[in-house]
């Protein structure tokens, strides 16, 4: 959907958030060119769509860095002048960016704004309150593919001349999000049926256990802006410990202390739990890394999600190393 008029011109706080301009390579990408676009994507998740589909065509600023947690980002004031200069932004919606919709919504007046996880139908997205969705639904690559239109009529109606191009290349790259998807459930598959189990940092992961059949529990709630309780942790290590579940993971956009107190309260009571790896969670990887796309960081947190729950018990000793916070990674 655009962003339009109707919403809600509130003042955006503006804070003096580090993001770093991201390596030279990177910015080369954005420049434009001569009759090139200019086109800002909020998250990474949604810059790798908007390349997928733009090709070398488009000049994409990626508004976020790897590694950054799309729900609290808030944009600087430097942000505020890569979006007034873009020729089209795209964000991903569904309240992901919640701390740049009033910002997004005022650009809305000058600069076409599309949101594209807005556009899927709304029967296909899972609901967590009244009026609101689950906003984490690249995790489920078919689902992903239909955001595909939006991206490529925005193009098409941005650079007629190409816009040809933009539709057959958005076509390939739905296409392969959609032979990605069965590659993606035949590996899940592959886990024994009772350790099926998604142990995460937040509750990012719940399309990708509809989508690919796993059982997904999250430490926080669907948006990094809550807090887990004592309570929550305590319950969940009871399910580690009952089910005898062998790994728990944590993800580069979250903090690793609520995965971290879940090994350290499992060890306590005589189970021992590893940490499975680290999954992309809101954000892809830095560049050049196995995760730069969004294929690359599916593969990558499926193959370590398999290893996680398909590896087998570690002794005590190795329990008590995983479970001091230094091994937990930083
Ligand atoms: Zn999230």
């Amino acid at each position: 959907m655009l962003f339009g008029r109707s919403k809600a011109a509130a003042l955006v706080t503006v804070a003096a958030v580090a993001v770093g301009c991201g390596p030279a390579a990177e910015r080369d990408r954005a420049e434009p060119g001569p009759g090139r676009p200019r086109v800002v994507a909020t998250t990474t998740v949604v810059c790798d769509l908007v390349r997928q589909v733009g090709g070398d065509r488009v000049a994409v600023d990626c508004l976020m860095a790897a590694g950054i947690d799309p729900h609290s980002y808030k944009a600087t004031p430097r942000d505020a002048d890569r979006l007034a200069a873009a020729d089209l932004v795209v964000a991903s919606g569904l309240h992901l960016e919640g701390k740049l919709a009033d910002l997004l919504g005022r650009l809305g007046r000058k600069v076409p704004v599309v949101a594209v996880a807005d556009t899927l139908p709304k029967d296909r997205l899972l609901p967590i309150a009244a009026d609101l969705h689950d906003p984490h639904v690249w995790f489920d690559a078919a689902l992903w593919s239909g955001c595909v239109p939006a991206v490529v009529e925005a193009l098409a109606r941005l650079d007629p001349p190409h816009a040809a191009e933009y539709r057959q290349r958005g076509a390939a790259h739905a296409a392969a999000l959609v032979a990605l998807h069965g590659e993606l459930e035949a590996r899940i598959g592959s886990i024994p049926d009772s350790r099926r189990v998604l142990v995460t940092a937040h509750d990012a992961f719940q399309y990708f256990g509809r989508a690919y059949g796993i059982e997904v529990v999250g430490v926080q709630g669907t948006s990094t802006e809550s807090e887990a309780g004592l309570g929550d942790i305590n319950r969940l290590v009871g399910m580690l410990v009952e089910r005898k579940i062998p790994a728990v993971f944590v993800e580069t956009s979250v903090s690793d202390r609520n995965v971290a107190a879940l090994v350290e309260g499992a060890a306590a009571r005589g189970h021992v739990v590893r940490l499975g790896g680290r999954l992309y969670s809101d954000s892809l990887g830095e560049p050049g890394s196995v995760g730069d796309t969004l294929a690359g960081a599916l593969r990558a947190n499926v193959e370590a999600i398999v290893a996680g729950l398909a590896g087998g018990v570690t002794t005590a000793a190795e329990a008590q190393q995983i479970a001091t916070p230094a091994a937990a990674g930083g």
